[in-house]
């Protein structure tokens, strides 16, 4: 396995760096009886490296020739799951609640849509590890304010607790990226501390504003929100999306009136 060639069109960039996954592990900090589902398993570094801590750990693998690879081992413990994790159920997994640790050193080609993807199960979740590209961890932890700041920002901090655990270098893994990683602990609330009382609603809201971040709010949601909408929410319509906390996106769309003309388009 180890001629294995890297498949680009899978994002494949393997760790190959003993000390970085070590202390990959170290993080994740995994029990006996955790739940630990990794995605993108590849040839194993990882996986190996988390399974003596393990009573089983599941992994789901698109590449069929590294599923299989993976499957004659016949590692005790070790679930393989042939599949997208982009379509994967995880809910099939565990019915109990918070109870899932998802793992994994993403594609970057897909990690953004992956990310939604699994926090769209984060009632399941007790938390999320990952590696990704560190333009895309730093646009998890921006602040309003910021070039980073954006859509994702907003999405994942109303939903969970973000921790910047890492920086990895390009040459930790085989072939070595062109770009700088970084190792990324995301922990769902049980509660988010701001709430939206429909959640359909604030995603639109928030998708829309940052269709068009350079344009002021007022414009860019002229169809959806009113200007007695934008006070009743004390937000000033002459500010443009990336100045908008999360608090204040929720509370914009928790004010929407029922007679807001449009509301139903961003639905
Ligand atoms: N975990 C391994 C490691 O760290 O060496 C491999 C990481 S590599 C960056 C990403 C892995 O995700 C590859 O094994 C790739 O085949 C797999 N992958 C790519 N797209 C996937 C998808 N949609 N669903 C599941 N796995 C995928």
């Amino acid at each position: 396995m180890n001629e294995f060639r890297a498949r680009k069109r899978f994002g494949q960039n393997f760790l190959t760096d003993k000390r970085v996954i070590a202390a990959l592990v170290a993080e994740i900090a995994p029990q006996q009886s955790d739940q630990v589902v990794e995605i993108g398993p590849g040839l194993g570094a990882l996986s190996y490296a988390l399974l003596p801590h393990l009573a089983q750990l599941e992994v789901i693998e698109l590449d069929r020739d590294l599923a299989a690879a993976l499957r004659e081992k016949s590692t005790p413990g070790l679930i393989v799951y042939e599949a997208d994790a982009l379509q994967f159920d995880f809910s099939s997994l565990s019915t109990k609640m918070k109870c899932l640790r998802v793992v994994g050193n993403l594609p970057y080609n897909i990690s953004t849509p992956l990310i939604f993807h699994v926090l769209s199960f984060a009632k399941q979740l007790r938390d999320m590890h990952f590696m990704l590209q560190k333009e895309v961890v730093d646009r998890l932890v921006a602040a309003p304010g910021s070039k980073a700041y954006g859509r994702l920002s907003v999405m994942v901090q109303y939903a969970c607790q973000v921790e910047c655990l890492l920086a990895i270098p390009p040459t930790a893994f085989h072939p070595v990226p062109k770009v700088n990683s970084a190792f990324v602990r995301l922990i769902p609330y049980q509660k988010p501390p701001h709430f939206a009382q429909d959640f359909q609603l604030f995603s639109a809201i928030v998708k829309q504003s940052f269709g068009q971040r350079r344009k002021t709010l007022r414009n860019v949601l002229r169809e959806t929100v009113s200007l007695a909408d934008f006070n009743a929410a004390h937000i000033d319509p002459g500010l443009r999306a990336e100045q908008l906390s999360v608090a204040d996106f929720v509370r914009l769309s928790n004010n929407l009136g029922d007679s807001t003309c449009g509301k139903d388009s961003v639905r």
